[in-house]
């Protein structure tokens, strides 16, 4: 799904992420990069623009979290505003209100709506234990109602009897009286489809939803089509109003431009992806999950939501002014390991670089952990004067520290030593601004 566009973002996003530091321009012409591969993959120019000026003002502006550099940074902003214009939280289809609940499905006629009436039918009867009986209302196609009769049976669901000679307003009342009788919880009710929009189609539609009120109005669109669904959906939804839209044939779509223009031009979320022609095919639509398939970065925005959530910027801060003059003591290093717990330990901190995972296995993280742990303990076993000082630390000073933190004296040695040459690479980096700098991940 939306693998060319995947493809394309991901390789764009993926230089950024490689490099230390970045300027303006780095960005810009990432972002002409990204706006090109979002127009190749048939998103609508409005969403496009408005999309990329609204990544680049956050990056030039953003607040660099010190454990992410630039790049993690660019890839975080772009897979939020991402998730922003997928319509941000899931919206899946509401079945709040009194029983039988109504759900009314529209659309083009190859759109795929007999298909996803019956998913969905299939889906709250088997994983949400609801009652569903099917309506199908088109008497245009001959064999409409034979066809959801059959996918009734096949997925055993109910569906209304067919009787013939009636209207599609006709049918909707007598599905409603049957799903009141039966004590059914929902009546989907699919829909005639045309070729294309017109005032017929659009007129015999709004009379039903007049009549039955439906709950829910779902507009059926094919992902395939790109902005033609974009604007089915758009001229469905100022003629008789939808409540969302279920996006057909995501599975063979590789350019994804309806999925991330519909709800920017339409002001509807997308409910539910369909996936495959099994009934199960169906997917809720996660606005994040979507995102995080198509950058390919999970990893890294994670590691930025944990940077942010965990890195006290005012600590960090005040540390990065130590390095620079030189004055990196123990009590600073006790915190920086502390930060680095936070992240999950040396295994967590590790697997959510890019390129590191591979070489994981290689990497002890387990005796890496315990030494952040025994680190600390014996740094908190020494006095505030100790800390702010080393070089006082005499044998007997070291044995009490071990005895104190159960490690052996030798332990204390290779700590201090540890943070001797960390202090010595920081003020080396302090003396050179530009080293520092780029250490910080700043440019
Ligand atoms: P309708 O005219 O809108 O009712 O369209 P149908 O429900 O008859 O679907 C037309 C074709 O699209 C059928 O062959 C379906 O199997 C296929 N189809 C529907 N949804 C999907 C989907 O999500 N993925 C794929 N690959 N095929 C689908």
């Amino acid at each position: 799904m939306f693998q060319s566009l995947s493809d394309r973002l991901s390789g764009v996003l993926d230089k950024l992420t490689r490099r230390g530091a970045l300027t303006e321009s780095d960005v810009v012409e990432a972002m002409r990069e990204v706006r090109r591969a979002l127009l190749e993959a048939d998103v609508a120019l409005d969403v496009v623009k408005d999309f990329t000026e609204k990544v680049k003002a956050k990056a030039v502006g953003a607040e660099v979290l010190r454990s992410v550099t630039p790049g993690q940074m660019v890839v975080k902003i772009v897979n939020d505003e991402l998730v922003a214009m997928l319509g941000s939280d899931a919206q899946p289809i509401d079945l709040h209100a009194a029983p039988p609940v109504g759900i009314l499905m529209v659309g083009l006629q190859g759109s795929g709506k007999t298909t996803t009436t019956a998913k969905i039918a299939y889906r709250l009867t088997n994983r949400d234990r609801k009652k569903v009986l099917m309506a199908s209302l088109d008497t245009r196609r001959p064999a409409a109602q034979e066809q959801l009769r059959v996918l009734g049976e096949q997925t055993s669901v109910a569906t209304l009897p067919i009787v013939a000679g009636q209207t599609p307003l006709q049918i909707a009342r007598r599905a409603e009286d049957a799903a009141k009788l039966g004590g059914f919880d929902v009546i989907i009710y699919d829909t005639a489809g045309r070729v294309t929009v017109d005032e017929e189609l659009m007129d015999e539609v709004r009379d039903v939803k007049a009549a039955i009120h439906p709950h829910e109005t779902l507009l059926v669109a094919d992902s395939l089509t790109g902005q033609d669904a974009v604007n089915t959906a758009k001229a469905f939804d100022g003629r008789i109003g939808v409540t969302g839209i279920v996006l057909t044939r995501a599975d063979g779509d590789g350019r994804g431009g309806a999925a991330l223009s519909m709800r920017a031009v339409t002001g509807k979320p997308i409910k539910l992806i369909g996936v495959g022609e099994k009934w199960d095919a169906l997917e809720d639509f996660h606005p994040g999950r979507i995102a995080s398939r198509i950058l390919g970065m999970g990893d890294v925005v994670s590691l930025v939501e944990k940077a942010a959530q965990t890195i006290d910027v005012e600590k960090a801060t005040k540390i990065a002014e130590k390095m620079k003059k030189g004055s990196f003591d123990l009590e600073d290093l006790s915190e920086q390991l502390k930060q680095m717990q936070k992240l999950g330990g040396m295994g967590g901190v590790l697997g959510m670089l890019p390129g590191v995972a591979k070489i994981k296995g290689q990497i002890n993280e387990a005796g890496l952990d315990k030494s952040l742990v025994h680190q600390r303990a014996i740094i908190s076993s020494m006095t505030p004067k100790e800390r702010r000082n080393p070089k006082i630390l005499d044998a007997k000073r070291k044995r009490r520290i071990a005895a104190g933190s159960g490690t052996k004296p030798e332990d204390i040695n290779k700590l201090i030593k540890m943070h001797r040459q960390m202090a010595d690479m920081m003020k080396t980096m302090g003396r050179n601004g530009g080293m520092l700098n780029k250490f910080l991940g700043r440019t």
